[in-house]
């Protein structure tokens, strides 16, 4: 069989596969506890259901826009004039099978053959495939210190004739990060001056802790005209809980978007339409879930770093958003995937290899699940890897001893 070269260099997308993996030890009958997990627990918020079930029982369900429905778009509209204070018009919008649909097609409609992509590490798994799938090269900045703010010296030195786009994700993937404002001034600032594609992939933006609002990229930038190269990404995946929905979209000029449009009409056409009327309906409906979900995300945060600062050798820094911390375990282990195979294999915890992106030595450990979940995930850690932890354990009546020899 012959695979094409981009087919062969592309790997497939760990954190999904460690949900299937997950989800068949389930299956299975083992006590799994999946603390890899990238997705919130809840139901989607009844706006959505309603949203989507309206359409299903009317029985026509059609095509709709490449770009997305009107009242998507309508929806999208509001949801910048809220959060990013900016009324876009619906030339300037288009609606994806996903934030990850979205990033793709405007790769595809800004980057030519081994041009490159700077995004700082650690990074959300998907950005180097997606730059490799267009024939792109991927390039990740890694600050000297290990810290998880990327200096903008460090960026600006990557920068060259090649560099065609910078990706930005505040809070991050996967170290739960939220970059300082001054930052996102400089980095916006940066991209300016350079006339490079800026794409600000938003996706966890109001999902942030310790009473701090969402950042609001616009708010740095000067060029407000239809050449700004600003591409904004979100979606409902996370902050509705609607993962499996597959609606997410980006604000940017209109000749991109048109492109863009372009590109996805002949890839997939429009997005569901099922779907674009649920994403209406929890655009535009209650809002409430969101702040239960940060809420109740922000507790589990709490519970999750005081348990692994328990550990003699994690190091962690708290995560200021997402669902996602990021753990030093390299005292334990240098290699993440091996430590990550060792405690699936002896515990049943799923953790995400800091490897995957671009970070050794660390785990993506998620609590985005029950805190049952994760006070029991992490003791099952603990006994695995911590001397001070005590010799048995429990993994429902079946008892494990410690051999420490
Ligand atoms: N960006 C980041 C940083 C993510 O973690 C995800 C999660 N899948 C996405 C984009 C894509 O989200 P979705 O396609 O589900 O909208
Ligand atoms: N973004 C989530 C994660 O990083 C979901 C899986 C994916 O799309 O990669 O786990």
């Amino acid at each position: 069989m012959t695979i094409s070269l981009i087919g062969r260099t592309i790997g497939e997308s760990v954190t999904l596969k460690l949900n299937e993996t997950a989800a068949i030890l389930r299956a299975k009958g083992d006590p799994v506890i999946h603390l890899g997990g990238g997705e919130p627990k809840g139901r989607a918020p009844i706006d959505a259901i309603l949203g989507a079930a309206a359409l299903l029982s009317s029985g026509e369900v059609r095509y709709t826009p490449a770009d997305g429905i009107p009242a998507l778009k309508k929806a999208i509209i509001r949801y910048t004039e809220e959060f990013y204070g900016r009324s876009p018009a619906p030339e300037n919008v288009m609606a994806s099978g996903g934030a990850k649909q979205a990033i793709m097609v405007c790769l595809q409609a800004i980057l030519n053959p081994q041009e490159e992509v700077v995004f700082p590490a650690p990074y959300w798994v998907s950005y180097p495939e997606m730059v490799k799938l267009i024939g792109g090269v991927p390039v990740p900045v890694v600050p000297e210190d290990g810290s998880f703010i990327p200096r903008i010296e460090d960026i600006e030195q990557v920068l060259g004739p090649y560099t065609r786009a910078v990706i930005i994700n505040s809070p991050n993937n996967p170290s739960g990060a939220v970059y300082p404002d001054s930052f996102i001034a400089e980095i916006v600032e940066l991209c300016e001056r350079r006339g490079l594609y800026l794409i600000m992939d938003d996706i966890y933006h109001r999902l942030i802790f310790n009473g701090r609002q969402p950042v609001n990229c616009y708010k740095y930038a000067k060029d407000h005209t239809e050449s700004s190269k600003l591409v904004v990404i979100n979606g409902v995946s996370k902050q509705y809980a609607m993962t499996g929905f597959r609606i997410g979209w980006a604000v940017a000029n209109r000749q991109l978007i048109e492109v863009m449009t372009n590109i996805q009409s002949h890839q997939t056409s429009g997005p569901s339409a099922l779907l674009q009327h649920a994403a209406v309906g929890a655009i535009n409906g209650i809002q409430s879930s969101v702040a239960n979900l940060r809420m109740t995300l922000e507790n589990n945060r709490n519970v999750l770093v005081e348990r692994l600062r328990s550990f003699a050798g994690v190091k962690i820094e708290e995560p200021g958003g997402t669902f996602y911390s990021f753990p030093d375990f390299s005292a334990y282990s240098k290699d993440s995937v091996k430590l990550s195979d060792l405690l699936l294999e002896k515990v049943q915890v799923v953790t995400v290899p800091g490897a995957e992106f671009g970070r050794e030595g660390h785990l993506r450990i998620s609590f985005c699940g029950s805190i049952k979940d994760i006070t029991e995930g992490i003791e099952r850690m603990k006994w695995v890897l911590d001397p001070d932890a005590p010799n048995e354990l429990y993994i429902g009546d079946r008892k494990l001893v410690r051999d420490w020899s």
